[in-house]
């Protein structure tokens, strides 16, 4: 053979390089076969560039997919899971163009605001069609705040001693009954001068349940389950008695009607 001809890959070379990327990319080692294909032929042609990106966009596909493992968003992750197809939807539009990758993920992000019902008083968070599973929040089980069924003040209704309107429901029981976490949740606790020492749930779904004139706390901070008791009936604050000022706010609402949310939920409090 003249050294012409094997300073450069004839026709026939490349073919074979090219059927050796093929069958690479069949097995799965894309990568692989392209760097060895590119050290045979030593010209990097349009097709191993090719099989170069769809390689590095599949190792990017499978880094989210551990990023999301990694941040507790698929626990039960599996090949058919639905997280998975997710990435593999990402590598996809990988593929067609970079940018619809950031706005695809920017999509699955989207139902967590717009699952709150901010415009409907009492409305239960709906699952949006579009969203993922895994990111979806989950729709709060609820229980009774305290034992004890009646109600006293009800919301919207104006009073004396409210600076406006009344902004929650009240349960007329004894100082010291036990108030229980409605949901599964997140508790923090603070002194208000017009709600005296109140605790604040934060669901799963971004709402709270505020729980107001405490006498004291039980759970001051932390994560609780329903039904929990997490602090005790009292009358701190701006109050003229012993009761369990109850509010419902969904996550970016002021105050919405506590009635309509636990009847939504299968609790009648009254
Ligand atoms: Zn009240």
């Amino acid at each position: 053979m003249a050294p012409e001809a094997a300073a450069r890959p004839t026709r026939a070379e490349l073919r074979l390089a090219a059927r050796e990327q093929s069958r690479a990319q069949r097995r799965g080692a894309a990568k692989a076969a392209t760097r060895t294909a590119l050290l045979r032929v030593a010209l990097p042609s349009v097709a191993a560039l090719g099989v170069a990106a769809a390689a590095a966009v599949s190792v990017q596909g499978q880094t989210d997919q551990q990023h999301a493992e990694a941040a507790g968003r698929a626990p039960r992750s599996a090949p058919d899971s639905p997280d998975g197809a997710t990435a593999r939807q990402a590598a996809t539009q990988a593929l067609a163009g970079g940018d619809q990758t950031q706005a695809s993920r920017g999509d699955t992000r989207q139902p967590l605001a717009g699952t709150q019902p901010t415009d409907a008083p009492g409305a239960q968070p709906t699952a949006t069609p579009t969203a993922q599973p895994t990111v979806e929040p989950a729709k709060p089980k609820v229980v009774m705040p305290v034992a004890r069924h009646g109600l006293g003040e009800l919301f919207g209704e104006a009073g004396t001693h409210w600076a406006n309107r009344h902004t929650g429901i009240d349960f007329p029981v004894d100082g010291g009954s036990e108030v229980y976490a409605v949901a599964d949740g997140t508790i923090r606790t603070q002194w208000n001068p017009f709600y005296g020492y109140m605790s604040i749930l934060k669901m799963d779904d971004g709402t709270e349940a505020w729980f107001c004139h405490l006498r004291a706390y039980k759970v001051r901070k932390g994560p609780v389950k329903q039904g929990d008791v997490i602090a005790f009936v009292g009358s701190s604050g701006n109050s003229t008695g012993p009761h369990l000022h109850f509010e419902i706010r969904p996550q970016g609402s002021g105050p919405v009607d506590p009635l309509p949310w636990l009847l939504a939920n299968g609790l009648d409090p009254r």
